[in-house]
């Protein structure tokens, strides 16, 4: 028998964030964002589920082969664009749009033969820094861009830095303004929303615009936490991280637990040891108090993470033992649900880490 920890993907969990982002902004079209092996789920174990979307995103080339070979005859985009001049060719074949963020990107394109026209999003550079032209250079680079034989249709990006800004944060609209007023009088479709932006600010028309492109919700972590939580928007757990308890120990006042002895019980406590531990992708940084099910049950995680288990309070659960169902995050057998987004704030992270970081030894299945 394997060790028994698993990441069960739910696609009844997908297809319910879809519908709740669909419903949030019924007039615009939708990227799923399938990157990072879409989120760490794999993307063959989500596709069927978000079939319903108008178009698939991600930033690897080799990533859009797959969504290409699982049957999507539909929009691709590439949303860093191509890497190479090379990675072209296949964007031209499998007829894969592709964001363009840069000079040399235009360089690569003007170089290209093809037959076949290419769709490309420009992307402004509206105050995150990290990619795209300046708002003072794009028109410059969309004349660029609508000069070449090569490009059939330019659309038009940004992307927010702030989109989840609390109460009393500048959030998303200085970035939203610079991006409209420098594209206001050029043709095409525009999208600018992320899934906080989305969810948040969706009603706006200059933020759903043409196109939404969620990641995190459909993967139902919050993407506002602790502002919000996933409940609050009304998002499901796609990806549940299941494992048993492997041994039990009875612990008396005075006894430690794990690497460092970072816990001491201050009275008697049976403790069960999971079989899931950092090398799972389960954080290390989680101390003693992280929140865990136990056969559907909340209690608590004790002592440091090791390499391949960790330990669990059983006071909670007097009648959990020896191969009792363990949910690190996501829906417990019972129904129960722990948040990923309240195990990634005990790291110090966001559900968005933790959900990539499941690690390849650990099997998954879908239901
Ligand atoms: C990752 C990404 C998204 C999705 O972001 P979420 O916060 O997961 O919704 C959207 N647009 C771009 C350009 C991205 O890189």
């Amino acid at each position: 028998m394997p060790r028994p920890i698993l990441a069960t993907i739910h696609s009844a969990a997908l297809r319910h964030n879809l519908e709740r982002v669909r419903q949030a902004v019924p007039d615009a079209k939708l990227w799923a964002v399938v990157k990072a092996n879409a989120y760490g789920h794999g993307i063959e174990n989500v596709f069927e589920a978000l079939r319903g979307a108008d178009g698939f995103a991600m930033l690897d080339l080799a990533e859009a082969e797959r969504v290409r070979q699982l049957g999507w005859r539909g929009p691709i985009l590439l949303l860093e664009g191509v890497f190479e001049p090379r990675d072209l060719e296949l964007c031209s074949r499998l007829s894969i749009w592709h964001a363009v963020h840069c000079d040399a990107q235009i360089d690569w394109l003007a170089a290209h033969k093809t037959q076949n026209g290419h769709r490309v999003f420009l992307k402004m550079n509206s105050g995150m820094n990290r990619l795209g032209f300046t708002p003072e250079r794009y028109r410059a680079a969309w004349a660029r861009l609508n000069a070449l034989p090569q490009v059939e249709e330019i659309s038009f990006m940004t992307h927010f830095s702030d989109a989840d800004a609390g109460a009393g944060q500048p959030g998303i609209s200085v970035q939203l303004q610079r991006f409209h007023d420098a594209t206001r009088d050029l043709p095409g479709e525009r999208s600018v929303g992320n899934s906080a932006a989305t969810l948040r600010q969706g009603d706006d028309a200059l933020v759903r615009c043409d196109w939404v492109r969620p990641g995190i919700v459909l993967y139902g972590s919050s993407p506002d936490y602790p502002q919000h939580t996933a409940a609050h928007w009304g998002l499901q757990p796609t990806q549940t991280l299941s494992s048993r308890i492997i041994g039990v120990q009875q612990l008396a006042a005075g006894d430690s637990v794990g690497y460092g002895s970072r816990f001491t019980a201050d009275g008697p406590l049976r403790l069960g040891t999971v079989a899931c531990g950092y090398a799972d992708g389960y954080p290390r940084h989680c101390g003693t108090g992280t929140p865990v099910l136990v056969n559907g049950v909340r209690t608590r995680t004790l002592g440091r993470v090791s390499m391949d288990m960790l330990a669990v309070d059983l006071t909670p659960v007097p009648d959990a033992g020896m191969g009792s169902e363990v949910t690190l995050w996501g829906r417990a057998g019972n129904g129960a649900v722990l948040p990923i987004d309240e195990v990634a704030e005990a790291a110090g992270t966001l559900g968005y880490e933790l959900m990539c970081a499941v690690a390849p030894r650990v099997n998954k299945t879908v239901d």
